[in-house]
């Protein structure tokens, strides 16, 4: 007979998903109503103004899609997209060669920006292809590349799509609550993200917004959206607000108390506050690694505080140290991803995942598991330097 499966208690300090927040758990335990009874729906308006919100937009059309982070990005191509737009896609690490899977399955022509592994994208780059070429229909990138811990200037960019006449289209899965994102003073024309990062919710939905000028390309398309579940023309009936739903699926109404829950406690903090969290905890963790002689993968500047690459020191075995850290420590961290794979470690502080007690754990459990594996590193400094940060922040 197989039996009610019960998961071990983790702490999540990986790429995501984060750890998820006891209020938010609580929140999803609650009964199961129907997705057009009335409660619901005005659960679903007040989920549509808490992302507004998160994401610094009047935009009507902010709803969360149902499905991963993956659905959300499908979601902006597969409206955008017609066959033979050319657009420009911006690749320094994995999610933007998927975002050239979708330019191209959709029939567009993608123009690629290439930079390398760990590097922001070039925005003069940019710049130059625009130059090159008319009738760009739009400039696709990734805010915050989870693959490398990597921040591109999105303001810029989405600045660039302006001035030369396209639409930017902008993968903020992991930057959204982490780090500053505008929606409006910026810009942004469709942008996805996703729960299970820096929301801290579970994974399994993907808030999307459009700006009015993506509305309307999307309701001035020569062809159909070869997505019917996706085609937000008809999602817009769900969610467009009011008490007349038309029926499209049946929403994750579970799943969506989470998201609810997650998005209210963003609320109480303030989005300014918890992108102020995100960088503060960094710090911290930074000081910690440094100290322990360990080398941060990506420069200062284009660092992102809510996932740190951090070089992988000489002769450790990187697949048997994360095994320890959770088999002692029941704690995760995330492997290196292609170019990466075996180079970094990619210590995740994501919403719940960022606090003090997530950086103390890390730096302490990844000290010991270095030096039982007999690495070059130096012990007992550490966790010293970490709450000298925090002390100093008080002060
Ligand atoms: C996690 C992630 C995705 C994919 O989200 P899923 O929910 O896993 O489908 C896309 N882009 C970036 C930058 C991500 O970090």
């Amino acid at each position: 007979m197989i039996k009610s499966f019960h998961p071990p208690l983790r702490t999540l300090m990986g790429p995501g998903p984060s750890d998820v927040h006891p209020r938010v758990l609580a929140a999803m335990a609650r009964p199961t109503i129907g997705h057009l009874d009335p409660a619901f729906i005005g659960m679903m308006d007040e989920i549509k103004q808490l992302l507004q919100y998160a994401l610094r937009t009047e935009n009507a059309l902010t709803l969360p899609v149902s499905a991963p982070g993956s659905a959300g990005m499908e979601a902006c191509f597969v409206n955008l997209v017609e066959p033979g737009d050319k657009v420009i896609v911006c690749q320094n690490g994995v999610f933007g060669g998927r975002m050239k899977e979708n330019v191209e399955r959709f029939g567009g022509v993608a123009l690629m920006v290439e930079d390398p592994w760990g590097e922001a994208v070039s925005v003069d780059k940019v710049r130059a292809l625009l130059e090159q070429h008319d009738n760009i229909k739009a400039l696709a990138f990734v805010h915050a590349e989870t693959s490398t811990g990597v921040q591109s200037n999105a303001k810029a960019l989405c600045a660039l799509a302006r001035d030369y006449g396209c639409l930017s289209i902008v993968d903020a899965v992991t930057s959204l609550a982490g780090i500053e994102l505008e929606v409006d003073a910026w810009g942004v024309d469709a942008l996805y993200s996703g729960t299970q990062k820096c929301l801290s919710a579970p994974p399994g939905i993907s808030p999307v917004t459009f700006s009015e000028r993506a509305l309307e390309a999307v309701r001035n398309r020569k062809t159909r959206s070869p997505s019917w579940f996706l085609d937000k023309n008809l999602v817009m009936g769900y969610w467009g607000g009011g008490q007349k739903r038309a029926y499209h699926h049946t929403a994750p109404v579970n799943a969506l108390y989470g998201l609810h829950e997650s998005l209210v406690m963003l609320q109480e903090e303030g989005i300014e506050a918890s992108w102020q969290r995100h960088m503060h905890h960094h710090t911290a963790l930074r000081s910690g690694l440094e100290a322990m002689g360990l080398e941060m993968a990506v420069a200062a500047d284009v660092r992102l505080p809510q996932l740190n690459s951090v070089m992988i020191p000489d002769g450790v075995d990187d697949a048997a140290l994360r095994g320890r850290l959770l088999s002692d420590y029941s704690l995760e961290i995330g492997a290196g991803l292609g170019a990466l794979a075996g180079k970094v470690w990619r210590i995740g502080l994501m919403g719940s995942s960022c606090s003090r007690r997530h950086v103390m754990l890390c730096l302490d459990a990844l000290e010991n598991a270095l030096v039982e594996q007999g690495a070059d590193v130096t012990a007992g400094r550490a966790a010293a330097a970490a709450a000298a940060c925090y002390a100093e922040s008080v002060a």
